[in-house]
């Protein structure tokens, strides 16, 4: 059985550029809710010493992981069993090293695409020019907290769906980007992840982003399935074209301490295909229920929009998203595959 655990995927420590110990990060993503983090500073695994099972005992999983900080572009690299040298990386040849981190069973995510370069964040942006998008895992579209009021989340989002329109299998992630202490109260996005029984280790993890077994949230949950003559198909899977139907339940149950002062509340679900939205239906907070749709080739999701309270605005009318999934691919007619 598939079951959906909370992630914070794109953490650092003071081990590169980070505030946190270790032990600090750990303990605050415990209190953040998260069920497990991986820990991906710039360019190095050194924080992978402090990580002793007392301290997991202590806290929470951690997955071992690294952020290629280059001049073209920042990498996610979630559980490669070997260091790869991403020094000679250029934009005409990162298909090659992405292919060796594929070779040491890494999982491949692009961070914070549109983030602006600066000379604080040399290389934020992503230059790097993928050929083989087969090798690509997902990408962190939405980035730090308060993702929906970040103008380069929004390209990072429409630049994924673009994506996925040209056929490329890709799941959508979210990273906090953690560096240190929150310096003000925030709205921060995580990433669930569809495990085998549940159960968190790198194995698994790396199962769920190949896959594309995720959704990303500020706070509901959702649960998606597609059935039809030949079968029932979960996230990340590919149900065959044709007559269907989508089962959808959307709550907000889960973590409510860590975002219910903000106010949020879901008001309607939108489903995407090939980047058309087919269907809006109103919703409070909670939805569930299924709708029969007739799907071509390509992709279906599922969004939920809402609102919250920004620094003190708080805008019923105003919905921005608040939820998303990965896609559920469609193939031919015929079957599932
Ligand atoms: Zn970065
Ligand atoms: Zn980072």
């Amino acid at each position: 059985m598939i079951d959906y655990k909370c992630f914070e995927l794109h953490t650092h420590t003071i081990n590169s550029d980070g505030q946190f110990t270790t032990e600090a990060l750990c303990e605050s993503a415990r209190q953040y809710l998260y069920d497990a983090i991986a820990v991906t500073d710039h360019n190095t695994m050194s924080a992978l010493e402090d990580i002793t099972p007392e301290l997991i005992k202590r806290t929470l999983p951690v997955i071992p992981g690294i952020e290629w900080t280059t001049f073209f572009g920042h990498l996610l690299v979630i559980g490669a069993e070997k260091y790869i040298d991403w020094r000679f990386a250029l934009p005409e040849n990162i298909d090659t090293y992405i292919a060796e981190i594929k070779a040491v069973n890494g999982i491949v995510g692009i961070a914070h695409p549109f983030n602006v370069g600066s000379p604080l964040c040399t290389g934020c942006y992503w230059d790097f020019k993928i050929h083989n998008w087969n090798n690509v895992d997902y990408i962190e579209v939405w980035s730090e907290p308060f993702p929906q009021e970040r103008f380069k989340n929004n390209l990072a989002f429409n630049w994924w769906t673009k994506l996925l329109n040209r056929g490329y299998k890709l799941a959508a992630g979210s990273g906090r980007d953690w560096h240190g202490p929150d310096k003000e109260d925030v709205l921060t996005s995580a990433t669930y992840l569809g495990l085998q029984d549940g159960i968190i280790t790198g194995v698994t993890v790396k199962e769920a982003l190949a896959k594309g077994r995720t959704f990303v949230t500020c706070g509901p949950v959702l649960h998606i399935t597609l059935s039809n003559a030949f079968g029932t198909c979960g996230l990340g899977e590919t149900a065959a074209a044709g007559e269907c139907t989508l089962t959808i339940h959307l709550d907000e149950s889960k973590r409510r301490s860590v975002w219910e002062r903000f106010g949020l509340r879901t008001k309607f679900i939108q489903i995407v295909h090939n980047g058309t939205t087919v269907q809006k239906i109103p919703c409070d907070g909670v939805y569930t229920g299924t709708l029969s749709l007739n799907l071509s080739p390509g992709w279906v999701r599922v969004e939920g929009y809402g609102y919250y309270n920004y620094k003190g605005k708080y805008n019923i009318d105003d919905h921005k998203l608040l939820v998303f999934s990965s896609p559920i691919f469609i193939g031919m007619r015929g079957c599932n595959t």
